[in-house]
């Protein structure tokens, strides 16, 4: 089985991405595992710390080493905005593959000291874990919002991804180039899309040379995520989108079969529904648009 950094190193030199895709559920794992499968790409799930303390941290780990082994498939786990050491550590040592350790609503300075201090720690207890830092402001909840938050002054700049790369060693970073957590009203409806600062994303990456990560990229017009990815996004989170046909599933389902009650009746709808929404955005993420230079 290919590493995960492996992996990353693979999307980079071909100008593709790695689809990033949070479960909540066995459902959208089930989901996420399936549509990876078809597809034959590698895969990502994750599990933000609500999304973990409902599934459980060393369950949810054991649940995608058991599918990582026996279909010797290359799904791997990260622990998505992470907000305190302990809850670093625990998942690391629960043999999640990726941690995500988001300070990044601190000012620039303490961010970089705290995550500094998280890679350290977290390598020294796991050498082959990546660490993931955030910088800028990307609002927050993976959910349905009235309006739009003001992002323009939490954009990233590409000198502050520089130093905050080289400062705390993180092996991937998640900067704020008009993404966006969650999707507006008139985004689930489908009359609006998000869009990105693609020339911020090709000058972060030319200054600070490192695996990128989009977050909250659910809702963003596809055309976009190419000239994104093209310009040096390595790994693209959707969850919004996951979360909205998890959603549209189940009330379709029940819509169907009012009267059933039998779970793994009603829930192969769901897992479907999730199904299509992932297997269409991990098809544009492995088209490559053009070739690009690969990190280093
Ligand atoms: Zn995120």
């Amino acid at each position: 089985m290919q590493t995960l950094r492996k992996i990353l190193e693979q999307a980079e030199a071909n100008a593709v991405a790695i689809g990033h895709f949070n479960i909540s559920d066995l459902v959208t794992l089930k989901a996420v595992f399936e549509a990876a499968r078809d597809l034959n790409v590698p895969v990502v799930v994750g599990a933000s710390e609500g999304e973990r303390q409902f599934l459980g941290v060393r369950q949810v780990s054991e649940l995608v080493k058991s599918l990582r082994e026996d279909y010797d498939f290359p799904i791997f786990l990260n622990a998505d905005h992470t907000h305190s050491l302990p809850s670093a550590i625990e998942a690391a040592k629960a043999g999640f593959d990726w941690i995500v350790f988001d300070v990044s609503t601190l000012p620039f300075e303490q961010n970089v000291r705290q995550t500094k201090a998280a890679v350290e720690t977290l390598k020294a207890l796991r050498p082959d874990i990546l660490v993931e830092g955030e910088i800028g402001d990307i609002g927050s909840g993976s959910e349905i919002h009235d309006a739009a938050p003001d992002l323009q002054k939490g954009l990233t700049t590409p000198g502050e991804a520089k130093q905050f790369v080289e400062e705390t060693g993180v092996d991937t970073l998640a900067p704020a180039v008009g993404n966006m957590h969650g999707m507006l009203k008139s985004m689930v409806a489908g009359n609006t899309k998000k869009r990105l600062d693609i020339e911020r994303i090709s000058a972060i990456k030319a200054e600070a040379r490192i695996f990128m990560t989009l977050h909250g990229a659910s809702g963003t017009d596809d055309d976009d995520l190419r000239e994104a990815i093209a310009a040096g996004m390595t790994v693209v989170h959707i969850n919004t989108e996951v979360r909205l046909a998890w959603r549209r599933g189940f009330d379709a389902a029940l819509a169907k079969q009012p009267d059933e009650i039998v779970p793994y009746k009603l829930l192969p709808q769901v897992v479907d529904s999730v199904k299509q929404v992932v297997a269409a955005r991990l098809a544009l993420f492995s088209t490559g648009r053009r070739a690009r230079p690969a990190v280093q």
